[in-house]
């Protein structure tokens, strides 16, 4: 059990972020210890478990993975199928009335899922405590532990911490002029409320970018824009690709002697791709049998490789590897042909500020011209911001200026060592402060989708109950070797 202090509450464990992976974490922790542990969950934005993905309320924004492959849980991927089974009533309140193993389901169910999972395990064994505000500050204290500074509330005492703080909004486009940053028909936070009601407003939207997080902006605007016109502008013009059902491909990768470089990898995922189609078997499987194998792969590369595949590779690795459910891209295809929706693929120039406008002018890549659109909202779509030197989010801004975190050599997350710890500012392993998700995306690179972060979580949750208990033990190891020095004298 954990011990107070005058001015600050203690706890064996504090999470900050209660999206899917703060979250995770603790139902893990109370799930799995043998003895009582007290963990707070830190959450700014008051809403537990859903995080931002599932956080959303507009039920047309699907998963992007079949429900049979979202359980939470890293033994039993089917535990939110059986869960949405047995749960009708939640499904037909989200307009679902029946669920397969392929479904994709609304991420409004999913949020509920996991809300349940929360509610489930607290006061299991242990105590946890919600705490509805902002972390801004951790600092390491002489005993070891933690000091979580939150804004307007008592500071916590933890001995450990896990920084689960998810995905930030979309870094902003460079471009010579850089004015239209302050102009608020420039909408920065694709998945802000804000966002969602400006956008409503009539008038033609451009989206930049055509991920996923483009795609779901797409199927926002579908009922809201009877009139006016959605222009969508990535620089390859890709989408992610549809889901299918297909017959699994047996994996031909071998552990021992994995792709040594991004060339050889492609290399062999087109021979194996074009091998697969005269057996009837569709290239997805060739690319899903990639998986178990793409974080190994990754790790087995140079700085140098890494960086290659990210120039060269990764935008077309991407729409093949997150695919998005076929539903979504059928109404895409729908919003075309009505003419309400135009793709273009090209390189952006520059967003200027007109009389109730914003002129966007950019080289259109088929076309081969220069264009003009001129559209009443600008939305950021490009994904979100990776390198943790460009965010202003206060608790980051802390951690750097404590010289506690550092980004990894490719500003994809933060340098950390295996298994999530924190790494510092000389590359120092810092003890009991851990993280998982998508800052660790630098040395995983796979780590952003559920089949990935239920894994991490149970691991990372395991991980800590053995520090705790294994501290106790060897507490009260001293505790009884002091007693029998005591009666020895
Ligand atoms: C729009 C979208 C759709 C997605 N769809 C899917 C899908 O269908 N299937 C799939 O497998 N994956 C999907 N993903 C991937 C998704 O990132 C993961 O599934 C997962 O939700 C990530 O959870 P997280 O906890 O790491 O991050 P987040 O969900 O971003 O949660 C982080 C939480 O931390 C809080 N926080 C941050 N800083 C602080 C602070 N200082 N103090 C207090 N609280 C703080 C935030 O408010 C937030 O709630 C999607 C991602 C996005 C962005």
């Amino acid at each position: 059990m954990a011990s107070g202090s005058p001015d600050a509450s203690a706890v064996d464990v504090a999470i900050i972020g209660a999206g899917f992976c703060g979250s995770m974490v603790a139902v893990n922790l109370l799930r799995k210890a043998k003895e009582h542990v007290d963990v707070a969950l830190i959450e700014r934005s008051g809403s537990f478990a859903r995080g931002l993905a599932y956080g959303t309320t507009d039920r047309s924004h699907l998963l992007n993975v079949p429900a049979a492959k979202m359980g939470a849980f890293p033994d039993d991927h089917e535990h939110f199928y059986r869960w949405a089974c047995e749960n009708p009533e939640e499904l037909k309140r989200q307009g679902v009335n029946a669920v397969e193993p392929h479904s994709f389901l609304p991420r409004v169910v999913y949020g509920k899922y996991l809300v349940s999972l929360l509610d489930q395990v607290s006061g299991a064994r242990g105590s946890l405590r919600r705490i509805a505000g902002e972390a801004i500050d951790v600092a390491p204290q002489a005993n070891g532990r933690f000091r979580v500074k939150l804004r307007n509330a008592p500071s916590l005492i933890a001995q450990h911490v896990v920084l689960a703080l998810g995905n930030f909004p979309p870094g902003d486009p460079k471009l010579r002029d850089q004015r239209f940053h302050r102009v608020d028909r420039y909408l920065e936070n694709p998945w802000s409320e804000e966002t969602r009601m400006k956008l409503a407003e009539p008038g033609d939207v451009l989206i930049l970018g055509s991920g996923l997080t483009g795609l779901d902006l797409l199927l926002s605007l579908a009922p809201l824009k009877s009139q006016g016109t959605v222009h969508v502008l990535s620089r390859r013009g890709l989408f992610p690709r549809p889901h299918r059902v297909v017959k699994p491909f047996p994996p031909f990768l071998d552990p021992e002697s994995l792709p040594r470089t991004a060339r050889q990898a492609c290399r062999l995922v087109r021979v194996q791709v074009e091998q697969a189609g005269p057996r009837g078997i569709d290239w997805r499987a060739v690319i899903d049998s990639i998986r178990p194998y793409s974080q190994q792969i990754w790790k087995q590369w140079s700085t140098e490789e890494r960086r290659r595949f990210l120039r060269h590779l990764k935008a077309f690795w991407e729409p093949h590897r997150h695919r998005a459910a076929p539903e979504v891209l059928e109404l895409k295809s729908q919003l075309e042909k009505a003419g309400r929706l135009h793709c273009h693929k090209g390189r952006i120039f520059s967003i200027s500020p007109e009389k109730d406008v914003l002129s966007v002018e950019f080289r259109d890549s088929n076309a081969h011209k220069d264009r003009v659109l001129r559209v009443n909202y600008v939305v950021n779509c490009t994904g979100p911001e990776c390198n943790y030197h460009k965010l202003t989010d206060p608790l980051v801004v802390q951690l750097f200026s404590r010289g506690i975190i550092v980004p990894d050599p490719l500003f994809l997350g933060l340098d950390v060592g295996l298994g999530g710890t924190i790494l510092n500012l000389q590359g120092e392993r810092v003890t009991h402060l851990h993280t998982l998700g998508s800052p660790q995306k630098g040395i995983l690179f796979e780590t952003t989708a559920v089949p990935e972060l239920r894994g991490q979580a149970a691991e990372l949750a395991g991980r800590i109950l053995y520090q705790l208990e294994h501290r106790r033990n060897s507490h009260a190891l001293d505790q009884s070797e002091h007693t029998a020095v005591a009666f020895q004298i």
